[in-house]
């Protein structure tokens, strides 16, 4: 089978979606608000090492929501995935991605690493001898996934810094449960600077492909995440990476996926490519709406489906 003409894929639903004004720039973070609502740029990573590209590829905006998945994958290597499942969950709340009903329904119960409360007790799990190392674990460990130096966008950090009263609450709730791992503000900053993170879809494209190949990065080589894991870390994004809208995308796209609120997404095609778009209106799930268009034209376009195999 020749290889799908990615160039021209992207490209027709970059035309299709680009003047498609659904959907709702996030702002309760303030900082978020001041994103246009026309951003729109798409990558895609092939695990031969090839990218493709459209629109506002080189336009930076944080990662947000994205990061779970990169510390998550570090507490995998760190831990194993045994204690991830243990100590982190796997199972869908089913509510929103920052709701403490969740955690209060399950009696602080692990839920998954992809919600907030799970994703700052991953960073709490994180094993460091203190702070300074533990963030900078994190981020070198973003760096080699994205082949880039990431920078966090400090006007982003500070804005949610300043509004993150709802995460703290959600962190103590979760460490008088004994789900907590670590000091609990310690996390709840780290996890709020992870999030601050920018990058562009074609860094995220890339980080996006080490997954699609086998936890190898194709742009460094470097073997980034253990093979063996790489199934639970798509499995919890299939659980969890579009929130309460998870189950709906992997019903009607069929390949595991991850958002931000900032509009970003990465999608990932086991074996074929990944694919990242940024856009930052989204959808009462907190999904970008052009994103999750553009990503099941795209599958549908590549024949991507994980559960009808190559
Ligand atoms: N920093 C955001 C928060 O904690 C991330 C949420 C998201 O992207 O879903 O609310």
């Amino acid at each position: 089978q020749p290889a799908p003409d990615y160039a021209q894929i992207i490209e027709q639903a970059h035309q299709k979606y680009k003047n498609n004004n659904d959907g709702k720039v996030a702002d309760y973070i303030p900082a978020l608000a001041t994103y246009s609502p026309k951003f729109y740029g798409i990558a895609i990573a092939t695990v031969d090492g090839k990218i493709y590209k459209v629109g506002d590829s080189s336009k930076a905006f944080p990662m947000e929501s994205l990061s779970k998945v990169f510390t998550m994958a570090l507490a995998m290597e760190q831990h194993g995935t045994q204690v991830v499942l243990d100590k982190l969950g796997a199972n869908a709340t089913g509510l929103p991605f920052n709701s403490g009903l969740a955690v209060e329904l399950t009696q602080g119960a692990p839920e998954n690493p992809l919600v907030n409360a799970g994703a700052m007790s991953t960073v709490s799990l994180i094993e460091a001898k203190d702070k300074t190392e533990r963030w900078n674990k994190i981020l070198n460990y973003m760096n080699d996934w994205a082949d880039a130096k990431l920078v966090v966008n400090q006007p982003v950090f500070k804005s949610e810094m300043d509004t993150n009263q709802h995460n703290q609450a959600l962190a103590k709730l979760m460490e008088s449960y004994n789900s907590f791992y670590g000091n609990t503000d310690e996390a709840v900053e780290i996890y709020t600077r992870q999030c601050s993170v920018d990058l562009n879809v074609e860094q995220l494209a890339k980080m996006g492909a080490v997954l699609a190949n086998k936890g190898k990065s194709p742009f460094n080589g470097k073997q980034l995440l253990n093979e063996k894991y790489v199934p639970q870390v798509l499995a919890e994004m299939a659980i969890a990476g579009l929130y309460d809208g998870s189950g709906k995308w992997l019903y009607t796209v069929g390949i595991p996926a991850k958002s931000g609120v900032g509009g970003g997404m990465v999608a990932v095609v086991p074996g074929e490519y990944a694919i990242a778009v940024y856009s930052p209106p989204l959808d009462q799930a907190g999904n970008s709406v052009r994103a999750q268009k553009t990503i099941e034209d795209v599958a549908h376009a590549t024949q991507a489906n994980v559960f009808l195999g190559q």
